[in-house]
C-alpha cells in the first residue's frame, strides 16, 4: 500500500470553499465570514454587474487572499436537449461551441480577472459542471483546451472526494454545498478525511436573497467555525493553492524526493 498523500502541515485532508457567479453576497457577506475565521475561498467570477460596479472591493477582496477564479465571460453551459423554460440563450449553448470559440471567451475573462487582481495564474470552474463543448455528434471535452490556461479546472460535479495522487488536475471533481445544510458539508469532508483526499465544495448565494442555488447564513457559518476547529487536520485553502501543491507533490514523486 503506498503512502497517504502528504497535505501541508500534517493535515489529513484538504478542503476548499467556491462560490459561483459574482454575487453581492460574496463581496459583502461570504468573503468577510471566510477571513473573520481565518480562512480564504476562491470566487469563480464572470464579469458580471457586481464585479463592474465594485471591481475596487473586488481587487481588496484578492488582496486579501481569495482568489479569483475564471467562469468565462457570458457563462454558457450545454444543453442538448432544448427547454422551453430554459434561461439559456441559444447563441449561449456549448453545443455551438468550437475550440477556438471556447478559448477565446477563457483568455479574455482571464485578461479582465487579471486587471482586477493583477494575476498571471489562476484555476477555471466549469459553468453547470459543463466539460464538452461541440454539437452532440462531434463533441470534445474541454480538458486539454483547460491545461493550456489554468492550473486546474474544478470539473464535474462527482459528490465523492479527489484523489490527489490520481485526480486529473484540470477536471478536479466538486461536491454540491446548495441546498444542503452544515451536515451534509460535513459528510462530504468526511469522507475526504478518511481517504485522505480533497473535497471541493461549490456554492452559489449565502443568506437570504437569493430564490435557488441558495445556503442558509447560519449553516454557512457553522461550516466556517468547525472548519476553523478542525485546521489542524484539514487544510482550508483557495483551489489554485491546493491544485499548485499536488501538482508540486507529484512532481517530487516523479523525481523521487521525499522533502
Ligand atoms: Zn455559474
Amino acid at each position: 500500500m503506498s503512502d497517504p498523500f502528504r497535505w501541508p502541515h500534517g493535515a489529513r485532508a484538504a478542503v476548499s470553499l467556491s462560490y459561483d457567479d459574482t454575487m453581492p453576497c460574496h463581496r459583502t457577506l461570504v468573503a468577510p465570514a471566510l477571513e473573520a475565521h481565518g480562512l480564504r475561498g476562491t470566487f469563480y467570477a464572470p464579469p458580471r454587474d457586481d464585479l463592474m460596479a465594485h471591481s475596487a472591493a473586488w481587487r481588496a477582496m484578492a488582496a486579501r487572499g481569495h482568489e479569483l477564479g475564471n467562469h468565462t465571460l457570458f457563462h454558457p453551459c450545454r444543453r442538448e436537449v432544448p427547454q422551453a423554460d430554459d434561461w439559456l440563450a441559444t447563441w449561449n449553448n456549448l453545443i455551438h461551441f468550437d475550440a477556438q470559440r471556447f478559448r477565446q471567451e477563457l483568455r479574455v475573462a482571464n485578461f479582465i480577472l487579471q486587471q482586477i487582481d493583477g494575476q498571471t495564474a489562476r484555476t477555471y470552474g466549469n459553468t453547470c459542471h459543463d466539460v464538452w463543448i461541440g454539437p452532440p455528434d462531434a463533441k470534445q471535452r474541454i480538458e486539454p483546451i483547460l491545461a493550456e490556461l489554468f492550473v486546474a479546472g474544478r470539473g464535474e460535479r462527482t459528490q465523492q472526494p479527489t484523489d490527489p495522487a490520481t485526480c486529473d488536475l484540470h477536471n478536479l471533481g466538486t461536491s454540491a454545498g446548495d441546498g444542503h445544510t452544515c451536515d451534509r458539508w460535513l459528510e462530504f469532508i468526511q469522507a475526504a478525511l478518511d481517504s485522505g483526499g480533497y473535497c471541493l465544495l461549490t456554492f452559489h448565494g449565502v443568506g437570504p436573497g437569493y430564490e435557488r442555488l441558495q445556503v442558509d447564513d447560519g449553516e454557512h457559518t457553522r461550516l466556517l467555525t468547525w472548519l476553523r476547529e478542525q485546521q489542524e487536520r484539514i487544510w482550508t485553502a483557495p483551489v489554485i493553492q491546493v491544485a499548485e501543491w499536488i501538482s508540486e507533490r507529484r512532481a517530487d514523486a516523479v523525481a523521487g524526493r521525499r522533502d
